[in-house]
């Protein structure tokens, strides 16, 4: 069995506008002990693992509680068997990592070659893909080597747009020339797995800046791409000035959905003609060069989330450490579990994940097998959609159909009823 590791770190330069995740400009004395804390966590979870296979460290099954690292990764007494899958579990081999944020970049390199050789240590790992996320202006000539040498294989670069306009009004630290002094370094120092994000909907974006920006990522020629649609979150600076009104993070200049549905439309249609895979509603690759971490995420496999905020999946329950990097921190610490909320997937929840992370996927899902383990019945759902143009479905695959990835929402509601 496979298993992915996901590896928070939630430090930005930088706040954008636009972002409410749990991340934010933390001084830089936290990032060594932020480090520590997920080293120990890594061993913590290493010595579970080992010993019971991937299970939440506080739950009732895992036979004990958290203990503090040192104490756990040499558990003295034996943990009470899981069942079946058990053995599968604890012989899992890592082969996916993702290090992701935040910004962990900005992390000095030798903290990102300290965390893959903590996980080296603690997991049986034949890595095949190694993550970093990067932003632009944090990539230097020496870091790009120290993190090939380190062992990272692939880096995913929050481009956005190569608009300097645009950036400046998103909060973003990089210009446009930072992402092609980057990409410049990445290469030269061996990466032969990049990635780039856009968002189509920033504001004062255009129909010609955002053709403009695809033309620079396609001349860049990244193995990957993901193109987000701006989603404008009421807990963000944008958000709020969307509400409340303002000028000052330029909500009146955001296009509007149709724009942005354009935009995304025109997005599929240039890297559809440059060679680009269209596999999942944001993401294209180049023949060979899909992601294989996050293809875990929309197929339901496990993955275990380490640092602060980070979500875990084991195949039966789902758990998510808290948000906090000081209180993470200081449970680590401490030897107290850093999960926050757990809960059992229930089947009628997992129903909903089959079909909301499957049919995120433009291969689409099985609908037969759906049916029959848990009890279905989609049927009269899927004709009624597929006589609207809303879906695919040649009797045993169901899919989005590739005109209509934009109302992809409203297929998910209808299907679930
Ligand atoms: S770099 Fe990413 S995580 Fe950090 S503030 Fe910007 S959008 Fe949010």
């Amino acid at each position: 069995m496979n298993l992915g590791i996901y590896v928070q770190v939630p430090f930005c330069q930088t706040k954008c506008t636009y972002c409410n995740f749990h991340t934010g400009v933390f001084a830089k004395s936290l990032y060594e002990p932020y480090v520590d804390a997920i080293c120990r966590e890594l061993a913590d979870r290493g010595a579970l693992h080992r010993t019971a296979g991937l299970v939440c460290p506080d739950s009732p099954k895992s036979g004990h509680g958290f203990r503090p690292a040192d104490e756990s990764a040499h558990p003295t007494r034996p943990l009470a068997r899981q069942g079946a899958c058990e053995d599968a579990w604890s012989s899992a081999v890592v082969d996916t990592v993702y290090i992701g944020g935040g910004t962990p970049s900005l992390l000095d390199s030798a903290e990102i070659a300290r965390i893959l050789d903590r996980l080296r240590a603690e997991f049986t790992c034949r890595f095949e893909e190694v993550t970093l996320e990067a932003d632009p202006e944090t990539i230097s000539a020496e870091k790009a080597a120290a993190w090939f040498a380190a062992g990272v294989n692939r880096i995913s670069m929050g481009v956005q747009s190569f608009n300097d306009t645009e950036l400046a009004a998103a909060g973003r630290a990089h210009r446009r020339a930072d992402v092609f002094n980057a990409s410049r370094l990445l290469r030269e120092a061996g990466f032969a797995k990049i990635s780039f994000d856009l968002i189509a909907g920033l504001p004062h974006q255009t129909a010609a800046s955002w053709a403009d920006s695809l033309e620079h990522l396609l001349r860049l020629r990244p193995e990957h791409a993901s193109v987000y649609l701006m989603e404008i979150d009421e807990g963000s600076r944008l958000g709020r000035e969307v509400l409340t009104g303002g000028s000052r993070y330029s909500a009146s200049a955001l296009p509007d959905d149709d724009a942005m549905a354009s935009f995304y439309e025109s997005g599929c249609a240039r890297l559809a003609a440059e060679g680009y895979e269209h596999y999942e509603i944001s993401n294209w690759g180049l023949p060979g060069f899909r992601s294989r971490h996050n293809l875990k995420y929309w197929r339901r496999e496990p993955y275990l989330g380490i640092g602060a905020g980070a979500h875990s999946y084991d195949g039966r329950e789902r758990w998510a450490n808290a948000h906090d990097p000081a209180a993470y921190v200081a449970a680590i610490k401490k030897g107290v579990s850093p999960a926050e909320q757990r809960e059992v997937v229930t089947p009628q929840q997992a129903l909903e994940e089959e079909l909301f992370l499957g049919l995120r996927q433009l291969e689409g899902i099985d609908l037969a097998r759906i049916e029959k383990q848990y009890n279905a019945g989609l049927r009269s759902r899927v004709e009624a959609l597929r006589q609207a143009g809303l879906v695919e479905f040649d009797g045993t695959r169901l899919r989005l159909s590739p005109a209509r990835l934009t109302v992809a929402n409203e297929v998910f509601v209808e299907l679930l009823g």
